[in-house]
């Protein structure tokens, strides 16, 4: 039986999940989801969720729930090697598994600062001295690990009878660190100490977005009290460092710099960009191999590139639906994905408060806010229900 494998369980197959709850699938086919069994979360609510704005199942939804009702079979694990000429993904319980259609959403890993020498897939949580590492990717082990830290550290200022303390800092000028960075800032403020940086360089600050953007979120960090600290994070000789030189004090890093590539696409056949994405046409087609596509963090688009976001993950997904589906029914697979000039992201800022970018525009307050809550919840109750 021909076999169509969908490689991780990110936001640009969540459109080919839900057209599969009321769509048969072309006859004779089967399809595979191969992803870590742990639910769906939904990054763009994470900062919500850790300003204390939604509850975790509000950003979450179990796999098993998106492939409710479906043909999708789901074959938990991780894949730690792509051979392209032989057409099979290898996952780390040391399974192989064979495809006739592979579509890969395994979005990017983030680089391991945690020791001298590199790990292999990337980077892992867990303490450098004192200092405990906090990589947001895996986001659900993030969120396991968040809750460990100030659960850990409020139960030691109720043992030692004192107030509950912490430096933290947050790693990356993105979007998604700016907003980690004040979302801590926010929901700690009930402890009566409480310091938060942003280390990140100044030019790296929101790249892509326009001046005004960047001086509305700069002027968000002000209000919170968080500290900016101009500087790279790099891999020192005992493990997270500054490129400056300066000294690195904190109780926990959060490490939200940029996604990398999953390090074994390098070697798997496929053709990569210089960071190791694999190159895809506009129909999300990889360049060298025409029975794998590829959508989302993890691709690079040969006909211009764009910014790897989320809003682009799932825009890209229609596209990828039809076309996979076309292959599938022995049609030609035509459609595009043409991303629009301008983009609107909303930057959660801690407090109901967020900053609107959209091309040259920005603004920022409490109706972007219920804006960016709206769209966040409508898009999630959509996918939970499979309209
Ligand atoms: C805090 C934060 C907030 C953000 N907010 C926004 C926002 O508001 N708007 C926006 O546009 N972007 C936002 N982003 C960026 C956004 O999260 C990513 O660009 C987006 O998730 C990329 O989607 P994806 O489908 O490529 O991959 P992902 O969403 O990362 O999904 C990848 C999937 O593949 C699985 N997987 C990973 N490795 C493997 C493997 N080896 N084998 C099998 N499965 C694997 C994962 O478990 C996951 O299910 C934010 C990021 C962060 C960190």
């Amino acid at each position: 039986m021909p076999t169509l494998i969908l490689a991780g369980a990110g936001h640009a197959h969540l459109a080919l999940l839900q057209r599969l709850r009321r769509q048969t699938l072309p006859s004779g086919w089967r399809v595979v989801l191969v992803s870590p069994p742990e639910p769906l979360t939904y990054s763009g609510m994470l900062p919500g969720w850790l300003a204390g704005h939604y509850a975790l199942d509000e950003l979450q939804i179990p796999l098993q729930r998106l492939i409710a009702d479906g043909p999708v079979e789901l074959h938990p694990g991780l894949i730690v090697r792509l051979d392209a000429a032989q057409h099979q993904i290898h996952l780390a319980s040391g399974e192989a598994l064979g495809y006739d259609l592979l579509s890969l959403d395994v979005g990017g890993v983030l680089a391991d600062f945690s020791s001298a020498k590199p790990g292999p897939h990337g980077a892992k949580p867990g303490p450098v001295g004192a200092m405990q590492i906090l990589p947001v990717r895996p986001l659900d082990t993030f969120i396991a690990g968040w809750q460990a830290f100030v659960d850990g550290r409020e139960a030691q200022a109720g043992a030692q009878s004192s107030p509950a303390f912490a430096r933290i800092a947050v790693a990356g000028g993105g979007a998604g660190a700016i907003e980690l960075a004040l979302a801590a800032a926010h929901t700690l403020r009930r402890w009566p100490k409480i310091e938060v940086h942003l280390i990140a360089p100044q030019s790296s600050l929101l790249a892509g977005h326009a001046p005004g953007v960047r001086r509305a979120a700069i002027q968000e960090l002000g209000r919170a009290g968080i500290a900016r600290v101009d500087a790279r994070l790099v891999r020192g000789a005992s493990g997270p460092a500054l490129s400056t030189g300066q000294a690195l004090e904190a109780d926990l890093l959060i490490v939200a710099t940029g996604a990398q590539a999953q390090p074994w696409l390098a070697d798997s056949g496929l053709a990569v960009d210089s960071g190791g994405f694999v190159q895809v046409d506009a129909t999300q087609r990889s360049s060298s191999h025409a029975d794998v596509y590829a959508a989302g963090d993890v691709c690079a688009r040969v006909d211009g590139p764009f910014a790897r976001s989320g809003v682009h993950a799932v825009k890209a997904g229609p596209a990828l639906t039809d076309n996979l589906l076309a292959r599938m029914a022995g049609r030609p697979a035509t459609a595009l994905y043409r991303p629009r000039r301008s983009t609107l992201y909303l930057l959660a800022c801690g407090p109901r408060r967020a900053v609107l970018s959209w091309g040259k525009w920005h603004s920022a307050g409490a109706l972007e806010w219920q804006l960016k809550r709206w769209i966040d919840t409508r898009f999630m109750t959509r996918q939970r229900c499979g309209l």
